[in-house]
């Protein structure tokens, strides 16, 4: 199997109509200066240096919103990238934007740049939620440029996010559910943090805005995961990247972050998932075959799935299998 590799371009609040309640991009990605346009063919070949030959490789602009920049602006930066498709160097090139900037002639330029994903900023499908983020377009919106993109035959990769102000589980799972209804590719889930220097950060101080404590944002990922992997949508990254200000703590003001967000979320999916499975009978043993995949998160962050079962059982024991998840008792 392949491996994918992932060479990242970021363009921090760049043509950013709006500032979004949460966000100060520039915090987010720790890059006060604008990407220049010799810094895309520097990035791109700092990574190809390392990158196996064999490996499938995608450019990815990330931040901001790439197709609010004027035309001429993105084909500064496609046209360093595009050289690297026809050359075959590269698999594909991806950018995130927001809903409001997709039209006609903005796909069919992308498109001519060999673009083959475009990610949607949607973070909610509720019209309240985004009023009150600061998002400044509307669920229509997000609607309208997502059958667009499918039209044009791009990939369409929508993100959410939860937590948000006026947000709650039930908006969650029925924006995940439109998410797919929209015939969505892929998504990402990002829990809301609140940062420095951001609106939300004031809401918070004044006791405005409660952000979700970590085990509310693992269930809420949680009911949202399920209903991408039902309908087999790919989830491309759950939990913020943890920039070196998240890690150091500089920039976060409070929030579910934690820098394996991810590995929680699955520890607690198979923590419930064996939930059924403990009982007060007296065994002494209790044997788990689990995909070999999935056997870190099956032993859960940190072994804590397998403390908690040996609170029942003296002898817990994982096995990476080939076939079905089993669980017996000795
Ligand atoms: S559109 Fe994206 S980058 Fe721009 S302010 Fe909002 S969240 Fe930040």
């Amino acid at each position: 199997m392949k491996t994918h590799y992932i060479i990242p371009i970021f363009i921090p609040e760049k043509a950013c109509p709006h500032r979004c309640i949460y966000c100060n991009q520039f915090n987010i990605t720790n890059q006060t200066q604008v990407t220049d346009y010799n810094y895309v063919t520097q990035t791109i070949e700092t990574y190809l240096q390392t990158i196996p030959k064999e490996a499938t490789k995608r450019i990815a602009f990330f931040g901001g919103t790439f197709t609010g920049m004027s035309m001429e602006e993105q084909n500064l930066y496609l046209e360093r990238a595009y050289p690297y498709i026809t050359r075959g160097e590269i698999d594909e090139i991806q950018l995130s934007t927001r809903p409001d900037y997709i039209n006609r002639e903005i796909l069919e330029n992308l498109k001519h740049y060999g673009v083959r994903t475009i990610e949607l900023g949607a973070q909610s499908l509720n019209n309240e939620v985004l009023q009150f983020s600061g998002r400044g377009h509307t669920v229509q919106e997000v609607e309208k440029s997502s059958s667009l993109i499918k039209r044009y035959n791009f990939k369409l990769g929508l993100q959410m996010m939860i937590g948000l102000p006026l947000d709650t589980k039930q908006r969650a799972i029925e924006t995940a559910q439109k998410i797919v209804d929209l015939g969505a590719d892929c998504t990402r889930i990002y829990p809301t943090l609140v940062i420095k220097n951001t609106f939300l950060e004031k809401l918070y101080l004044e006791g405005k805005y409660q952000p979700l404590s970590i085990a509310d944002a693992i269930d809420q990922t949680l009911a949202v995961m399920d209903i991408f992997e039902k309908s087999h949508l790919s989830i491309l990254r759950i939990g913020l990247h943890p920039s070196q200000s998240l890690l150091e703590g500089t920039e976060l003001v409070a929030g579910p972050f934690h820098v394996s967000f991810k590995e929680l979320v699955l520890s607690e999916k198979w923590r419930r998932k064996l939930q059924p499975f403990v009982d007060n009978r007296p065994h002494k043993a209790c044997v788990i075959k689990v995909p070999a995949g999935e056997i870190n998160a099956a032993v859960g962050y940190g072994g804590s799935n397998k403390k908690w079962l040996q609170q029942y059982y003296p002898n817990v024991r994982f096995i990476p299998t080939a076939d079905e998840f089993e669980v017996l008792f000795s």
